[in-house]
């Protein structure tokens, strides 16, 4: 008798439209971290004209992007949001990076003109100025390491109360350049204002990710350890980097 071999199915929304700083990189890290273990990845990209359904879904992911392609990727998710609501509710897997995890929450206001959002996540942004940008450094429960990257966004994101972090920066800006919060953490929705791409100097996100889907899709959240040196390297270099004070706020 064959083992069963574990896989799991990845939407990718309007990779072509939200991509911003090699976002897309997430679901190359999420492929070969479930290849290199022996496991299954199915990988279905959504394009604007595509009516996506999450009702096989493990892990969707939604990339960062101006707030152009925002409104038109929001306008397309909103006729959604009843099966994404239900996906997200039943503890499917979510990950938001920046402009994606910005129509998470109820609304993201723009001056005058107001996006209403998903209203997944009890959240609200509102752009500001200045644009908060740079090097970023979160320490976040679901990562032994500090979660490093680069954020660039004119978004200031307000979480509700009750809700989660995805963690405490220690260098950079995070959702207001105030709070010292960064990112959200919802069921099993993770959003950020983490670009670099996210997942390969992150393993520990990745595999936070990867557990919790894999527990969803088959009662077995288990993961296999990698060798994680040259991932561990690239996330060290840039933690020394910005704790050590040599890289100036
Ligand atoms: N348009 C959003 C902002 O500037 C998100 C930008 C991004 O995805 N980097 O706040």
């Amino acid at each position: 008798m064959s083992a069963v071999v574990r896989s799991l199915n990845i939407v990718h929304l309007y990779p072509e439209l939200l991509n911003l700083y090699g976002d897309g990189g997430n679901i190359i890290t999420l492929t070969k971290r479930l290849e290199w273990r022996g496991l299954g990845a199915c990988v279905a990209e959504v394009a604007i004209s595509d009516t996506p359904t999450f009702a096989d879904a493990d892990i969707v992911f939604i990339g960062g992007g101006s707030d152009r392609e925002q409104a038109i990727v929001c306008e397309h998710l909103l006729e959604r949001r009843a099966e994404l609501s239900s996906f997200v509710e039943d503890g499917g897997v979510l990950l938001a990076v920046c402009g994606g995890y910005q129509l998470l929450g109820h609304s993201y206001a723009m001056g005058d003109d107001v996006l209403e959002g998903l209203g997944l996540v009890d959240m609200e942004t509102r752009r500001g100025a200045p644009r908060l940008i740079g090097n970023v450094a979160v320490e976040s429960p679901v990562s032994p390491q500090p979660v490093v990257g680069y954020e660039n966004h004119g978004g200031r994101t307000t979480l509700g109360e009750g809700v989660e972090p995805l963690g405490r920066v220690v260098f950079g800006h995070g959702n207001d350049g105030e709070s010292g919060k960064e990112g959200c953490l919802y069921r099993n929705v993770l959003g950020t204002y983490v670009h670099g791409p996210l997942l390969p100097k992150n393993p520990g996100v990745a595999d936070w990710l990867l557990s919790r889907a894999l527990d969803r899709r088959c009662g077995d959240g288990s993961l296999d350890p990698l060798d994680d040196a040259v991932e561990l390297a690239a996330n060290k270099v840039m933690v020394d980097r910005l704790l050590s004070g040599e890289e100036k706020e």
